[in-house]
């Protein structure tokens, strides 16, 4: 039964290596050489003038016949990564599972990496399939077979501007269809990031996942548990940041992928406020990326994971924390649960830290507060966030408000808009110092009085 199954991959790999490519001429896809990169561009002329062949591949050829603007320009060529350095100078050997030469030209990296072999019976896996190692170099069909989508299998020659086109991608890009090279099972097996890449490719240039490769996902949903948590999060983060975030994580919660990368997202996706905080982040982002402007792994991590930290929080306050101690404890449970699963850095976690922390103290404006709220470092993020929980109907739209007069205000208005709340903290300071007394006491007050939490956390 195993031996048929693996004779009838392999025999399909066979067959799909065999092929010849369709060559399209620039007459019929029109994409000139000076759309690619510069650097791309003297990367290929350099190999092909010591007699390598050297093609712009994937990603860039597909984004650039989809008239979408592509993200990167990697480079495919038959010379092998020892080769590659001696025609580059400025270049540097990477990675462990297959290698690749980063070549910096300019302000460009270009990632140039050796055509791969076919996988053979040898090829090391897990227990679920999963290929581990994938070191071995081949010819350009071998490379064309391995790759995951026909539409990412297009090699393009800046030389003659012609197109290699091994697994009819051109056709199924115009045809709107995103089909899996080979059988999508034995594909989804050797490497489950392929499901995600699937979401976020068909969500970004608008195509349909081919039913066969569709059909698969959801009962091989759960291999994604045993993809290394780096990777998967690289992959969110992408999946997230695509500018198509509220389509692919419709996309992902209709085909049930959503279980293995991000199960608390699940739980947050449950409550109708819920959803609508996260699809309005979401929302957000995806507008910031189509204008052309950045968004931060920190601050889409932080929205995803908001809700979450309000239930332990509502949790931890009724079981007799304070506060403040009650937040940070909160805060702390959500992103060690996450944290590994996702591989969110310390860095990426503190900054998500700050930017949660700062949500309480935009409330609390007493004092001169407000100026140290202010020029925090991750103000910006916790600010976009503020607006982000009023728009959500979290909390009211004046304070938001507030915060964007105090920002614009001068020195002299920003001192006016603090006098007037002034007479506010002090009454309810004086309240508390009337009944209780000490220093202690009268601050943790403060706080948690001062610190509203996400409605569910109310
Ligand atoms: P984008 O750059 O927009 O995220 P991409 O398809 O270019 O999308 P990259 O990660 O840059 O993605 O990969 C470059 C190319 O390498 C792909 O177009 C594809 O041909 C191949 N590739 C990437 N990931 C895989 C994978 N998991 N399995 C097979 N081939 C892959
Ligand atoms: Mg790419």
């Amino acid at each position: 039964m195993l031996r048929k199954f693996i004779n009838r991959v392999f025999r399909r790999e066979e067959t799909l290596v065999a092929r010849e490519p369709a060559i399209i001429p620039f007459s019929s896809h029109g994409i000139r050489r000076d759309w690619i990169s510069s650097g791309s561009r003297r990367v290929c002329e350099a190999l092909s003038e010591r007699g390598y062949k050297a093609y712009v591949v994937g990603g860039a050829v597909r984004d650039l016949l989809a008239q979408a603007t592509p993200k990167d320009f990697d480079v495919a060529t038959n010379a092998t990564p020892d080769e590659i350095r001696r025609c580059l100078r400025r270049s540097r050997l990477i990675g462990r599972r297959f290698q690749i030469v980063h070549a910096y030209m300019g302000q460009e990296v270009v990632e140039i990496t050796t055509f791969r072999g076919a996988l053979g019976e040898d090829a090391k896996t897990d227990t679920h399939g999963r290929v581990l190692r994938d070191n071995v170099f081949g010819s350009q069909a071998e490379d064309a077979a391995r790759r995951d989508f026909t539409v990412n299998a297009l090699y393009f020659d800046p030389a003659t501007e012609q197109i290699l086109d091994y697994h009819h991608g051109v056709a199924d890009l115009k045809q709107k269809t995103l089909r899996v090279i080979g059988d999508p099972k034995a594909r989804y097996r050797e490497d489950p990031v392929r499901m995600l890449r699937a979401i976020r490719l068909a969500a970004r240039l608008g195509l349909a996942i081919d039913p066969a490769a569709r059909r698969p996902i959801r009962e091989m949903a759960d291999l994604l548990e045993n993809v290394p948590a780096a990777r998967l999060s690289d992959e969110i983060f992408k999946l997230l940041s695509s500018g198509h975030a509220v389509t692919c994580l419709r996309q992902l919660h209709a085909e049930g992928l959503h279980r293995g990368t991000l199960p608390l997202l699940d739980v947050a996706l449950r409550t109708p406020e819920g959803e609508r905080f996260i699809m309005l982040a979401l929302g957000d982002t995806d507008a910031r990326i189509r204008q052309g402007k950045s968004s931060s792994p920190s601050f889409l991590f932080a929205a995803l994971l908001w809700r979450e930290v309000g239930v332990a929080w509502r949790r931890l306050q009724e079981a007799d924390n304070h506060a403040l101690p009650a937040l940070h404890q909160a805060m702390n449970e959500i992103l060690s649960a996450q944290g590994q699963k996702l591989a969110i850095t310390r860095r990426v976690a503190g900054d998500i830290k700050e930017i949660w922390a700062l949500q309480p103290r935009f409330e609390h404006r007493v004092g001169r507060r407000p100026y140290g709220v202010l020029e925090h470092p991750r103000f910006r993020a916790a600010y976009d966030f503020l607006c982000l929980r009023a728009k959500a109907g979290e909390i009211g739209a004046a304070l938001p408000a507030w915060w964007l007069e105090f920002q614009e205000a001068n020195n002299e208005s920003r001192n006016e808009m603090l006098a007037t709340l002034i007479p506010e903290g002090e009454k309810r300071r004086k309240r508390r110092r009337g009944r209780r007394g000490g220093k202690k006491t009268r601050e943790a007050e403060d706080a948690a009085a001062d610190f509203a939490a996400p409605p569910e956390a109310q």
